[in-house]
């Protein structure tokens, strides 16, 4: 059985590594997960033809994750209100299922419940429609998202009946690209000081750098909860794993595959 990761570009993609841990440690011998550079315009083409090749199911990533949903024959509620899939599974009866595990896998790396706190989610890109969905979904109390260019941030504020604010909240979700490159631009760019980052609050950043991101170093140091990008990855990865092959995923042996090689 073959899996993969569909995306344009691909080539720094961590999950074939994380993936064929996974499969191993499960003693799948024979499946093998690959990476699968495709460019927008084939993307319909491509896709309903990888059952032929052997393929079982994909991940997808930018920029195909709206198109992903679209290309479905069914898809699960999750997917359909994000409004992007990141997971397909080629069914035996030849129909594609889309599925958006970015959700759960965040509120599985939560490791607390969210329900009844109050939320901030910085950013307006993809993964902050899935954070923001998540967090609705866990019953928040009040959820509130901040974003650069704040047209958008009414957009979403609209759609996942939350506040344009950068109030800081009992969680805080980092899901800008903030801090992935220059880590010195965290607090120039965010609109958090090390301050809002108290005991008691948990911090999340989507980001993921080897020793962790400038925004989860102060959050620790003050005290709060952290979870990073890496996290969210495993937790991701291992939903669309059970899905294709109805097994539990090895989370730890996820987590030591991706944290081997993460820079
Ligand atoms: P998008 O490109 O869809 O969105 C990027 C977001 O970052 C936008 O809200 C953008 O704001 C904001 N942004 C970019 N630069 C700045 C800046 N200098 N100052 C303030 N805001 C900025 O990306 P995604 O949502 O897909 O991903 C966001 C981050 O999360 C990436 O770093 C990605 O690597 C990471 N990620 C991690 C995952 C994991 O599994 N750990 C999964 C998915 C993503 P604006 O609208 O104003 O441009």
């Amino acid at each position: 059985m073959r899996l993969g990761v569909c995306g344009w570009p691909v080539a720094h993609s961590r999950s074939p590594q994380m993936h064929n841990a996974a499969l191993q440690h499960l003693g799948l011998s024979t499946w093998r997960y690959q990476k699968l550079p495709l460019p927008p315009e084939l993307f319909a083409e491509v896709i309903p033809n990888l059952p032929r090749l052997g393929f079982r199911g994909v991940n997808v990533t930018i920029p195909h994750k709206e198109a992903a949903l679209l290309l479905a024959d069914n898809a699960t509620e999750t997917a359909k209100q994000i409004g992007a899939a990141n997971t397909l599974t080629f069914e035996p009866d030849g129909t594609i299922h889309a599925d958006n595990t970015d959700a759960t896998g965040f509120l599985t790396s939560l490791r607390t419940s969210a329900y009844g706190k109050t939320a901030l989610v910085l950013g307006a890109g993809g993964s902050a429609r899935a954070i923001l969905y998540a967090l609705q979904q866990a019953g928040v109390s009040e959820l509130r998202v901040w974003n650069r260019t704040e047209a958008k941030a009414h957009a979403l504020a609209q759609e996942f009946t939350a506040t344009v604010s950068a109030e800081p909240a009992e969680i805080i979700v980092n899901c800008t690209s903030v801090g992935l490159h220059d880590p010195s631009a965290t607090f120039k760019e965010l609109p958090l000081s090390a301050d809002d980052l108290y005991a008691g609050c948990t911090v999340v950043d989507m980001v993921y750098r080897n020793g962790g991101t400038l925004l989860l170093n102060a959050a620790k140091a003050n005290g709060a909860e952290v979870v990073d990008g890496l996290e969210i990855l495993v937790a991701q990865g291992a939903a669309s794993l059970e899905r294709w092959t109805g097994r539990t995923a090895p989370d730890q042996a996820m987590r030591e595959a991706v944290a081997d090689i993460a820079t």
